[in-house]
């Protein structure tokens, strides 16, 4: 036996990739397991973006690149923010990584030490307690529910703060609610962090293309440009362009922290892949067209599945603004059949109705399901019947 380092017992392994092997165990003995565990695009990288990969390398763009990332990627995302969302950064401003996950990551090993308090709004994304706790810091999380559409309020926000909070994740639209903040949501948010200028704040916009909300997205730091120069807005080209595989992500924020989330990836990983780069500036740069077509499929997915959802016994789900997750309140059909938690539900969906979901309790919110449908619609179809028959 081994002796680990103590951050390790602090960790869990992801609960998402947990039930994924799950049904990968089942699927390989045979059975026609549906797998609605998944969190990411079903399609196929465009066209345009692989063309332009294979390119790179063959004019030889197969070598390290600056830490950060390329000046062109740099560029690229400099534009993007200018285009998308009205904010301008300088170039010591950005930094790509592998990965929106990688982000995160580098920001909580630059900003949370022992002690501190990172705010993180329940149902949340399985790894940012995880990558809190790795970094030495104490996750807080701030429940919400239903009626508030999983959404912070001001209120709650501001009563969470103490002297040792030193960071604010928000992510929206939501995995797993797919509930996001409108514009004078996130001003009201803005006004109480406006009071709090030690509290940085990373706002995690992966699923900003993926939108179908009456008013256009928005992201705090435009909403309320004063907090900008202490805001980290976390983007990348997973979840819009789908690019799981490529592991690009970016960050921009101020210069002072972005030099040392650097830092950081100099002693880790260096420069995200050169190849990857090349691909991500030809989605950034290119033509914005897939990403709607994309987004099509998905908002038909979901206003078919929301309502059959509610349709079950004992199941209740609110629609969302974006995302690919519908997280249903299965609590009155947990009930019903006698089980004591949406874990045992997800299992007992697995085992009877060849179902994989992701327990609520991953996310921080028990009594709920995470069914993605980044899957086809006649899937999504086979699915929810197989569910229903065995509730
Ligand atoms: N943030 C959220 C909310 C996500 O759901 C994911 C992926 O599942 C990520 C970040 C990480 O994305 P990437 O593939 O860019 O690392």
């Amino acid at each position: 036996t081994f002796r680990f380092a103590s951050r390790v017992s602090q960790v869990k392994p992801s609960a998402t990739i947990a039930m994924a092997a799950k049904a990968g165990e089942l699927k390989a003995a045979g059975k026609d397991v549906i797998s609605l565990s998944m969190g990411e695009p079903d399609f196929d990288t465009p066209a345009h973006i692989r063309k332009a990969a294979a390119e790179a390398i063959e004019a030889g763009q197969t070598r390290y690149t600056p830490v950060d990332g390329t000046p062109e990627l740099k560029q690229a995302v400099i534009s993007k923010f200018q285009r998308d969302n009205e904010l301008s950064y300088e170039p010591n401003q950005i930094l790509a990584s592998t990965g929106a996950k990688q982000s995160l990551y580098n920001l909580m090993q630059a900003l949370i030490g022992e002690g501190d308090e990172v705010l993180i709004p329940a149902p949340y994304w399985v790894s940012y307690p995880d990558m809190a706790r790795l970094a030495g810091g104490a996750p807080v999380i701030l429940n919400t529910s239903a009626k508030n559409n999983y959404l912070v309020t001001p209120s709650q926000l501001q009563a969470s703060i103490t002297d040792q909070t030193r960071l604010l994740i928000l992510n929206s639209p939501s995995n797993p609610s797919g509930r996001a903040y409108t514009r004078e949501q996130l001003a009201a948010i803005g006004e109480v962090l406006l009071e709090y200028p030690k509290i940085v704040i990373c706002t995690d916009d992966i699923y900003e293309h993926i939108w179908w909300a009456d008013e256009p997205f928005s992201t705090l730091a435009q909403v309320v440009p004063a907090l900008q120069d202490r805001t980290l807005v976390v983007n990348g080209v997973s979840k819009a362009y789908a690019m799981t595989g490529w592991r690009i992500g970016y960050t921009a924020g101020p210069a002072e922290i972005i030099k040392e989330m650097k830092k950081i990836q100099g002693q880790s990983t260096s420069n995200p892949s050169s190849v990857s780069q090349a691909a991500a500036v030809a989605a950034l740069n290119g033509d914005q067209a897939c990403v709607g077509e994309m987004c099509k499929a998905f908002k038909e997915r979901h206003d078919w599945l929301v309502p059959a959802l509610n349709e079950l016994p004992g199941v209740s789900c609110e629609p969302g603004e974006g995302a690919f997750y519908a997280f249903a309140d299965f609590s009155g059909a947990i009930e019903k059949l006698g089980l004591s938690d949406d874990i045992e539900l997800a299992e007992h969906l697995l085992e009877k109705a060849l179902v994989a979901s992701v327990p609520g309790t991953a996310f921080g919110t028990a009594g709920h399901l995470r069914l993605s449908f980044a899957c086809g619609l006649d899937t999504l179809k086979t699915a929810v019947e197989r569910i229903g028959n065995s509730l």
